[in-house]
């Protein structure tokens, strides 16, 4: 096992990180910003590093600065956690090449499910299921376009090889549009992504998100740990994640989560994954991978009782999984909302200092959170500052535990939306579950 790991992200996510580790019985080097040195994984860190400016791209981005760390530091391994490099397949390679291990998927891996073209191209012929589409990048000519949208059907969706974050994608109704619409969604991938690939898939218009989280060694084993449902989001970013998927079978489950592990099997999967689909009608279809730990991989915690970031580490440092597929049993329901500095209604970033702060807590409530009074939230960021997951025998007290704790929760001195959580969890639609992926925003009056 590693003496001491480098955590190079910041907030919950690096908090979490550093919980496992000291847990493990690891140190920990803490790296940050120059706006970053009173967060509080870094006044909990064994050692810390200031590794550049406020910019991210100057600190968390800086690949040099942050190997450099590692280097002074001595540390055995560099755990990206989510978002920053967490997905950049250049970073893995280099800390795997000055010496260090890298706490997620060979860089190979990384950079097939970074080229969705790629990623789809690899699932398909692992058995996973796609959305029909064009099966590769899109070709210039205009008749050859028409054609490949005839025969997928419309409406369908163009789509950028290199695109992320919801952005480079544009849904096409009919053959009048759609030679144009290949053109601009190029055009704007080039510029964007430097990469003006483009595919296209039939566009589902009312899917629900659902996503398969697994766990790979470098055995040859791995498991499936069931689904989440993140179908509730604004602008593609999720907003209330739960487990297990509301109306998921046991046997839709096992079927999927099998397909899911027999994939990572066969493209040699290292680490803590996401399969990440849309369902429709009773129906996966593939959308990306994710090859990091995620955000809302809590839920899924909290109902099979695994620790992921630990099962993580344990896996990076070569042992096999401590789990085998009949050990993981689904119990009750876990639900999170994600806390965020932001006005509730304009959604517009609320930074600054946070004058009283107050955890909710009793049976089932867990929080995720870097959050203390007299904290500063710093505006450079992303405006999560926390999580809240509630646990429950069932979906309706895990609602409940979510609906009192989010009662308890203060935070004082900067606008959160915790309101819009309070509204969500009071709507009856959420309430009976199952809402498709376009509810919030239309409930919200944005579509
Ligand atoms: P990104 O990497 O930008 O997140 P994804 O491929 O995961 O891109 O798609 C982001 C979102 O776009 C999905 O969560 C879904 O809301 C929508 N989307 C993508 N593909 C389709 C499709 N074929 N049909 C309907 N919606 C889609």
């Amino acid at each position: 096992m590693f003496d001491k790991v480098l955590i190079a992200n910041r907030g919950e996510i690096a908090l979490r990180i550093l919980r496992a580790c000291h847990e493990m019985g690891i140190e920990t080097v803490a790296v940050h910003s120059k706006a970053d040195a009173d967060l509080k994984h870094v006044l909990f860190a064994d050692e810390s590093v200031c590794i550049g400016p406020a910019p991210s791209s100057e600190s968390y981005l800086n690949m040099p600065a942050i190997i450099a760390a590692a280097e002074v530091t001595n540390a055995d391994a560099i755990h990206p956690g989510y978002g920053f490099l967490s997905e950049n397949a250049d970073f893995a390679e280099r800390v795997e090449e000055s010496g260090f291990t890298f706490i997620g998927p060979r860089a190979e891996t990384i950079r097939i499910m970074g080229d969705k073209v790629e990623a789809i191209k690899t699932m398909k012929a692992a058995g996973i299921p796609c959305v029909p589409g064009s099966d590769g990048p899109l070709d210039n000519d205009p008749q050859t376009i028409k054609d490949t949208a005839a025969r997928i059907g419309y409406p369908v969706i163009v789509k950028a090889a290199g695109g992320g974050g919801g952005r480079g994608m544009r849904v096409v109704r009919s053959e009048a549009e759609v030679v144009d619409a290949v053109r601009l969604t190029k055009t704007e991938a080039r510029q964007s992504f430097g990469n003006d690939m483009v595919y296209m898939e039939k566009f589902l218009e009312t899917p629900r998100h659902i996503e398969i989280q697994v766990l790979s060694d470098k055995h040859g084993n791995a498991i499936h740990l069931g689904e989440r449902d993140c179908s509730l989001q604004r602008r593609h970013q999720k907003v209330i994640e739960e487990a297990p998927a509301p109306g998921i079978t046991a046997e839709q489950r096992a079927k999927i989560g099998d397909i899911c592990v027999q994939a990572c099997q066969r493209i040699g999967y290292h680490g803590a994954g996401t399969f990440e689909f849309l369902y429709e009608n009773g129906e996966f279809f593939f959308i990306e991978m994710n090859t990091r730990v995620q955000v809302e991989h809590p839920v899924t915690e909290m109902i099979t009782g695994v620790d992921i970031v630990r099962e993580q580490i344990r896996i990076a440092a070569g042992e096999p999984l401590a789990y085998k597929q009949e050990d993981i049993v689904i119990n009750g329901h876990a639900i999170e909302c994600r806390i965020n500095a932001e006005d509730p209604k304009t959604f517009i970033p609320s930074p600054g200092k946070i004058t009283e702060f107050h955890a909710p807590g009793g049976l089932g409530v867990r929080v995720e959170s870097h959050l203390y009074g007299g904290y500063r939230v710093p505006p450079h960021y992303d405006s999560m500052i926390g999580k809240l997951i509630t646990w429950g025998e069932n979906r309706d007290t895990a609602i409940a535990r979510a609906r009192m704790a989010l009662s308890e929760m203060v935070v004082e001195g900067i606008k959160t939306n915790i309101a819009l959580h309070q509204e969500l969890l009071n709507d009856e639609v959420v309430c009976a579950g199952g809402m498709d992926i376009h509810y919030l925003e239309h409930k919200l009056g944005l579509s």
